[in-house]
């Protein structure tokens, strides 16, 4: 039997290899504190949950749903982006639910991607753009984001005979891995250098709801022009904590969302119907649980943040977002970095380097582990610089 060359090229998924480590320790006895996997601990609020079990209780939805979701999901879909970031879009044109946001961000480079087409993708990010791109048979081009250009990638520097042989570009705020977010400033240069270069912009937007003390981010759509050339993905996974029921959207550009509808109905049967009504019900319902979850998010920040600048790891709070982005000491590779505190600290970091090359030099850690977690996690941090010069 001879698997695809795609299958070859995949890296090892970094989380894999590092649960296999975390399930080592423990049959071992060994307690360990992840910051690892960006996974809200906090459930999914209960009148979610609520109308998830009624529908689910109602035949009509045993059946196989539409690809294109129930209308009542569009049109909600519709009224959050209005309510939150006062934009309107069709319901029956810009909007598409997705398995996931994950779902769908794998599936797009299908309706942009020949082979030899590149698509520019930001180093360090999210695994699936630069997969995506892999699997439909592109190359992806990195974008840096460095600290200097505040973690935006630098479009002047991207090679225009690059950007003519581009198709797509992700763009991430607030970001996974860095927490750095974007303005509409930068968002305008971005629909620029797109129209220039006739690139579809890709805005990966998971994060909107996750921020800290008062700030609140932007869509991409909010941009001048933004529509014309971009879709925004999203997810009600970290806003409402529904990562474990899979379900998430794409609003934008009438052309690109017809065309991953296309390339999903010959994929999926759509999202089961019951959690379509519990999504209804997150977009419409109460919204105070953001507020409750944020304010828990930041109480956290800050200790991790406090934590990591008294034993040396230069950090600022992020505004928003589920992650620090650290620096780790001279001397340690961000692998060793990790390796070491889950050895003799019994912590896990996740290595920058798992984002992309950009990433070394850096660890992540995740803000979705319980508060007295996250506390025995620094204090045995504290404990174990204490031993070692950084
Ligand atoms: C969590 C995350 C997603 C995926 O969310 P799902 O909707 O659960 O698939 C997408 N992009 C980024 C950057 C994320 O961190």
């Amino acid at each position: 039997m001879q698997l695809a060359n795609r299958i070859d090229k995949l890296p090892p998924y970094l989380f894999v290899q590092i649960s296999k480590k975390i399930a080592e320790k423990k049959a071992q006895g060994i307690d360990v504190v992840s910051f690892g996997i960006g996974d809200p601990d906090i459930p999914t609020p209960p009148h979610i949950i609520k109308r998830l079990c009624q529908a689910a209780k109602d035949p009509a939805n045993h059946r196989y749903p539409e690809t294109e979701g129930l209308p009542q999901l569009r049109q909600a879909i519709v009224e959050w982006y209005e309510r939150r970031f006062n934009l309107s879009f069709d319901p029956n044109k810009e909007v598409l639910p997705l398995i996931g946001s994950k779902e769908g961000i794998g599936h797009i480079a299908l309706c942009f991607i020949d082979p030899g087409d590149i698509a520019l993708v930001p180093d360090p990010g999210y695994p699936v753009y630069s997969i995506g791109t892999m699997f439909a048979g592109g190359e992806s081009y990195f974008m840096s984001l460095t600290e200097n250009n505040n973690f935006l990638p630098d479009l002047g520097s991207i090679p225009p005979r690059i950007a003519k042989k581009a198709r797509l570009m992700w763009i991430n705020y607030p970001n996974n891995p860095t927490g750095a977010v974007a303005d509409l400033r930068f968002f305008e240069k971005v629909v620029a250098f797109a129209k220039k270069y006739d690139i579809a912009v890709c805005h990966d937007g998971p994060y909107s709801e996750v921020a800290f003390d008062g700030y609140r981010p932007v869509s991409f759509l909010q941009a001048r022009g933004a529509r014309d050339i971009g879709v925004e993905f999203h997810s009600l996974s970290k806003s409402y904590n529904m990562t474990g029921w899979r379900i998430g959207m794409v609003v934008g550009n009438e052309k690109i969302v017809n065309a991953l509808m296309r390339v999903k109905s010959n994929l999926d049967s759509g999202i089961p119907q019951a959690i379509q009504y519990a999504a209804i019900e997150a977009l419409l319902g109460k919204q105070d649980c953001i507020a409750e979850h944020n304010a828990i998010y930041q109480r956290r920040r800050d200790l991790v943040v406090k934590t990591l600048n008294k034993i040396g790891l230069k950090v600022k709070p992020p505004k928003a977002s589920l992650y620090i982005w650290a620096k780790v000491p001279d001397g340690y590779t961000s692998l060793d970095f990790c390796a070491r505190l889950l050895e003799e600290a019994s912590v896990v970091v996740t290595p920058g380097t798992g984002y992309g090359k950009c990433g070394e030099g850096y660890v992540r850690l995740s803000l979705t582990t319980p508060d007295y977690r996250v506390k025995e996690g620094l204090a045995r941090l504290e404990k174990w610089a204490g031993k070692h010069t950084l």
